[in-house]
């Protein structure tokens, strides 16, 4: 069987690019090995329509929509090996299987590099997160906590006292941050703590406190935690595309890389914001731009 399109990763990405193919009457085979990024919290928000909705009932719908189409199959599988073949594609899966795709959309996301602090993971999705727009409401006049190493610490600080004016800064170790920015920071009342973190306690994911190597602990209830990010899967680089220094793939306005016939949406992409909505919008634009290629194509004057 030779498909029209592999699509590697079915995160809203990979989904709503199977959606759009689907609905466009190409055979399609989504692979996805089912751990999403957001599998660490319990509620995902901003996406109209689906606002709070449990992360495992948004793919359950979406897998309801896009298998109701006849030419898209789903393989439950993780994806080890992409090779160039005549004409497109062979994918193959840990289970062994081996499928032919003329075109390929790499979709399998990102995870976080997460800093290595004690109990950290059991707050990450819970009460501790990345991005204020996905969960600062939940968290809005708590008293918070921004835990970050890097630049971004300021920009965070600035943007988290939106939700909360109650917030405490630390930056694991000396702070990256300049006299102005440490002014302005204590301005509005914001303290900065330098000594090393030990560890976060608290209760069934709820945090409750942040304690310090000299001993010392605050009492906070959440926060946002700065980290980088690194891809789930590398097949990007051996199939020609270029990638970015933050470890995106690099793609044009449509999802297109510069491996002709290798396209990349969501995460994979480095797509920003991070959300599900735009990750589904990079899928669809790259479907998109997967059918425009073929209509090219197949419009030849012969
Ligand atoms: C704690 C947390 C909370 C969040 N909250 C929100 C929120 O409230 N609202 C919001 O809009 N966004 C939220 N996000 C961000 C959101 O999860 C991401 O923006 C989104 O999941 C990116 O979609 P994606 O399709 O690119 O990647 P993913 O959703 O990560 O999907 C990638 C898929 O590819 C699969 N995969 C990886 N490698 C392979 C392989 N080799 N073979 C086969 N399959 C593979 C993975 O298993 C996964 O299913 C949150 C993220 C986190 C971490």
């Amino acid at each position: 069987m030779l498909y029209d399109c592999a699509i590697v990763g079915g995160g809203p990405a990979g989904l709503n690019a199977a959606l759009v193919l689907g609905r466009a009457r190409r055979s399609v085979v989504l692979f996805d090995n089912g751990q999403p990024r957001n599998g660490v919290t319990h509620a995902s928000h901003g996406f109209i329509t689906r606002d709070g909705i449990k992360p495992g009932e948004f793919r359950r719908i979406a897998y309801e929509e896009v298998l109701s189409y006849p030419s898209v199959e789903h393989r439950p599988s993780e994806v080890s090996e992409i090779r160039r073949a005549e004409p497109g594609f062979v994918i193959r899966s840990i289970s062994g299987e081996q499928v032919q795709a003329r075109r390929l959309i790499l979709a399998a996301g990102m995870k976080e590099a997460l800093p290595d602090i004690e109990g950290l993971r059991d707050f990450y999705g819970k009460s501790l997160f990345n991005c204020p727009f996905c969960d600062g409401w939940e968290l809005r006049d708590q008293p918070l906590v921004i835990v970050a190493d890097n630049q971004h610490v300021f920009h965070m600080a600035k943007l988290l006292y939106n939700w909360s004016q109650d917030i405490v800064v630390c930056t694991n170790g000396p702070a990256p941050l300049g006299a102005e920015q440490r002014q302005l920071l204590a301005s509005r009342g914001m303290r900065i703590i330098e000594t090393p973190i030990a560890k976060f306690s608290g209760q069934n994911g709820k945090l409750e406190r942040v304690h310090f190597t000299d001993g010392t602990h605050i009492e906070r209830s959440g926060g946002l935690v700065g980290c980088a990010f690194v891809p789930n899967a590398r097949f990007a680089e051996a199939l020609g595309c270029e990638t970015a220094e933050n470890g995106g793939i690099v793609t044009d306005e449509m999802g297109r890389t510069a491996a002709a016939g290798v396209y990349a949406a969501g995460d994979t992409a480095y797509v920003m914001p991070s959300q599900l909505i735009y990750a589904a919008a990079s899928g669809s634009k790259a479907a998109m731009a997967v059918m425009a290629d073929y209509i090219e194509e197949e419009w030849k004057v012969r």
